[in-house]
């Protein structure tokens, strides 16, 4: 296993490659400074290569890479110093590109649809017991471990049954909804990663009668407690097909507009008689 032991002989000792030193210098220099004189040694040498023998590559072709951090110093210094309130809004996060997204059944295969029945949303079909998982970095804003449907009263409020909601860093809340269990140690204002488990899938809420899915579901936020704008408004499919490709595509973009054209659609929700059980 160890390379050392292959045919019984002992490794070569960890010579460097002094004149691969110029190339390899961030490779090598963790294992080679047994000590300082050593690495005073070391810095003559490099020293004495990029002035003297290197001159020629250096202006060819690589003159670039031992200037970065040289140029890099006096650009960041005033940025971080005049830098007073930064925080970044989401539609920057947005624009950076760093909030993850992921399919959000794993591990096994999935299909959704590209409707759904009243109000754009999807439901993704999956094994039941399968995982769950966050679709995007984010905190929980909305976490329901028990199942309080009952189909007789048919509260809209109770129809995901075991439920969560994650309010993604681009802004975007995403809800997944008739889970069998959920994970346990989570519950509202839990930080999650792309891809860390929410909980498995089933049929709580009113899919009793249907085959295990996640209820997906794309929204703004709402201050208020609420379930009609929480349960989705535009539709996920495209951004499904995405992340299931390995596609980092935020639907921040579109949620906005939504947002943006429906200006009291959280009041109008709120107002619902049922919103106060949506939790
Ligand atoms: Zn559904």
């Amino acid at each position: 296993m160890a390379f050392g032991q292959v045919g019984g002989r002992r490794p070569e000792p960890v010579v460097v490659h002094y004149r691969d030193a110029a190339v390899n210098e961030e490779l090598v220099v963790p294992h080679r400074w047994p000590s300082a004189r050593r690495a005073l040694q070391w810095a003559v040498l490099v020293l004495t290569l990029a002035s003297g023998v290197l001159t020629g590559c250096a202006s060819s072709s690589s003159a670039a890479p031992p200037a970065v951090p040289e140029t890099a110093v006096p650009t960041a210094a005033p940025t971080s110093t005049v830098g007073t309130s930064t925080v970044p809004s989401p539609a920057s996060a947005t624009a950076a590109g760093p909030v993850r997204h992921v399919f959000p059944a794993a591990g096994k295969p999935a299909s959704y649809g590209t409707d759904h029945h009243d109000y754009p949303a999807t439901d993704i079909f999956a094994a039941c017991g399968s995982a769950a998982v966050s679709p995007v970095d984010g905190v929980i804003v909305h976490w329901r471990a028990d199942d309080p449907y009952e189909a007789a009263a048919d509260n809209p409020a109770y129809r995901g049954g075991r439920s969560a909601a994650v309010l993604g860093d681009d802004g975007v809340r995403y809800y997944l909804s008739h889970f069998e269990s959920v994970e346990p140690g989570l519950g509202v204002g839990s930080r999650v990663d792309a891809g860390d488990r929410l909980g498995t899938v089933g049929r709580s809420g009113n899919a009793a009668a249907v085959d295990c899915h996640i209820h997906f579901g794309l929204s703004p936020d709402c201050p208020a407690r609420e379930w009609s704008v929480r349960r989705g408004v535009i539709w996920p499919a495209p951004y499904l097909d995405d992340w299931r490709n390995a596609r980092n595509t935020s639907p921040a973009d579109e949620i906005r507009a939504w947002a943006a054209a429906h200006p009291t659609a959280c009041a109008d929700a709120a107002a619902e008689p049922t919103a106060a059980d949506a939790g």
